[in-house]
């Protein structure tokens, strides 16, 4: 089984192994950026963003074992609470909101189209979260137009669905950086926000690339 099967064994369990792969590079991925992420906080917020998402990471690694003997859906649930509970500021609650509504909405054994479905979820479970919607200069300029994509193309070819998530991705990436701030504590420097790359977008597609990457490469 390729690690993009990421669920089409019978074991629920064995499922949740593959993922968890997939966890072990993003919170490497994470860890690596946290400078830079400070550094974009720094420019429009408190300088925290960085710092916040290397301890989800570090909560994360050590729940592994306890997240591998869980369903996919409870495990990704399950690592959306603990980033809820160990992160502070804004991206903890956001972040472990998307996890926690895609495991909800994941079946024992996803298919490429329940992940999209259940990307569609946690998104939806963001916006809420933060009352806030694409064009207020978020994570959600990045998540909103890469689970569009995907779910667009998630019955075709796995390949060009990931292809398109990247791409909307780094559409709305490069979009939001023109956009002001409308909400978190860079709404409070107004237009200086305009130009600046908003650090939620930033780690939002780090984290949308690495998922293209690992399953793209993964296939099969
Ligand atoms: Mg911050």
């Amino acid at each position: 089984m390729g690690r993009m099967s990421l669920a089409q064994s019978h074991n629920p369990a064995e499922n949740t192994g593959a993922a968890l792969e997939l966890l072990d590079v993003l919170c490497t991925l994470l860890l690596g950026a946290e400078d830079e992420l400070n550094g974009l906080d720094r420019a429009i917020g408190d300088g925290d963003h960085g710092g916040n998402l290397a301890r989800a990471s570090r909560s994360l690694s050590e729940l592994r074992p306890e997240l591998a003997e869980l369903s996919m859906g409870e495990a990704v649930t399950r690592a959306g609470r603990a980033v809820v509970m160990s992160v502070g500021g804004a991206s903890g609650p956001l972040y472990g909101t998307l996890l926690m509504e895609m495991g909800k909405a994941l079946p024992d054994e996803p298919g490429p189209g329940d992940w999209a479905a259940a990307f569609a979820a946690g998104v939806d479970g963001v916006a809420r979260r933060g009352r806030s919607a694409e064009g207020d200069k978020t994570m959600l300029d990045v998540l909103a137009p890469a689970s569009r994509a995907l779910s667009e193309e998630a019955s075709a070819d796995l390949h060009e669905a990931l292809a398109a998530m990247r791409a909307a991705a780094e559409d709305g990436f490069e979009t939001s950086r023109g956009l002001r701030a409308k909400r978190g504590r860079a709404a409070y420097v107004g237009e200086r926000s305009v130009g600046h790359d908003d650090p939620g977008a930033r780690s939002a597609l780090l984290c949308v690339g690495a998922v293209a990457d690992f399953l793209g490469e993964n296939k099969g």
